[in-house]
């Protein structure tokens, strides 16, 4: 199987996914990332001191090792960075076409993305909705491609992110349809935000006791409400189609 992963900044499909993602890898799945943005605006506190430009190409190719480093630690199997400018994200129809040809290279079977209604950032929605978009695309007509449609079994929503504000900007609060149980690759998700060295939240940097105690925090939150150590929550688009209710 695989699963394709598509993130608005270079960080995020490890902060919502990164146990999951490392799930399917351990157990022999295809995962690949596909990140819209190269995310160095959203960190532009380093850009200060320095030739705007200059700092910019620092920061891209800064944050692409951060994020190579970080995959490896998943087990990513490829990585695709389509490198459009963050902060703020204004999506066009090219980016739509780029990204469907990425879902066509790749045929997964999953997908992984942001909620369009969520707000842990306002260049997430944007990405969620760019990435439905791009999946009818491939699905259907994909302008200038000479791929195979290919249609998409599943997708799911990062659903951590999902918090009262959304409802403040128009949209109801959407609950978890999956629970996933990270424990087993909590490490491997530590290493990999850990990576992430140039990040830094709420005044903090992005080394190995601070990512532990955020763990404990956020995915030790999901775990805890969940009857589990450590977890991520999914929402999926579609129902499950099934011929009995499943009672786990
Ligand atoms: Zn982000």
């Amino acid at each position: 199987m695989n699963i394709l992963a598509i993130g608005a900044h270079p960080a995020d499909v490890f902060d919502l996914s990164g146990g999951t993602l490392a799930n399917f890898a351990s157990q022999g799945h295809g995962v690949y990332l596909s990140i819209v943005t190269h995310g160095a605006y959203s960190h532009s506190q380093l850009l200060t001191k320095k030739d705007q430009k200059q700092a910019v190409a620092e920061i891209i190719a800064l944050k692409r090792k951060e994020c190579e480093e970080a995959s490896r630690h998943i087990g990513v199997k490829e990585t695709r960075y389509l490198e459009f400018d963050d902060e703020p994200f204004i999506p066009s129809r090219k980016m739509v076409l780029v990204l469907g040809e990425y879902v066509r290279e790749v045929c997964p079977d999953i997908v992984i993305t942001h909620h369009p209604k969520e707000y842990g950032h306002p260049d997430h929605p944007v990405v969620g909705e760019l990435a439905l978009r791009s999946l009818k695309a491939a699905e259907r007509w994909l302008e200038g491609s000479s791929r195979v449609p290919h249609p998409i079994k599943r997708v799911y929503f990062f659903g951590t992110q999902f918090r009262g504000i959304c409802a403040k900007l128009g949209s109801g609060v959407v609950a978890a349809d999956f629970v996933v149980d990270v424990g087993p690759s909590i490490e491997k998700k530590k290493k990999a935000i850990a990576a992430f060295q140039s990040q830094s939240f709420q005044g903090a940097q992005y080394e190995e006791r601070w990512v532990a105690e955020r763990l404990d925090r956020i995915e030790g939150h999901f775990g805890f409400m969940n009857g589990l150590k450590y977890a991520e929550e999914f929402i999926s688009l579609t129902p499950q189609i099934v011929s009995l209710l499943p009672c786990n």
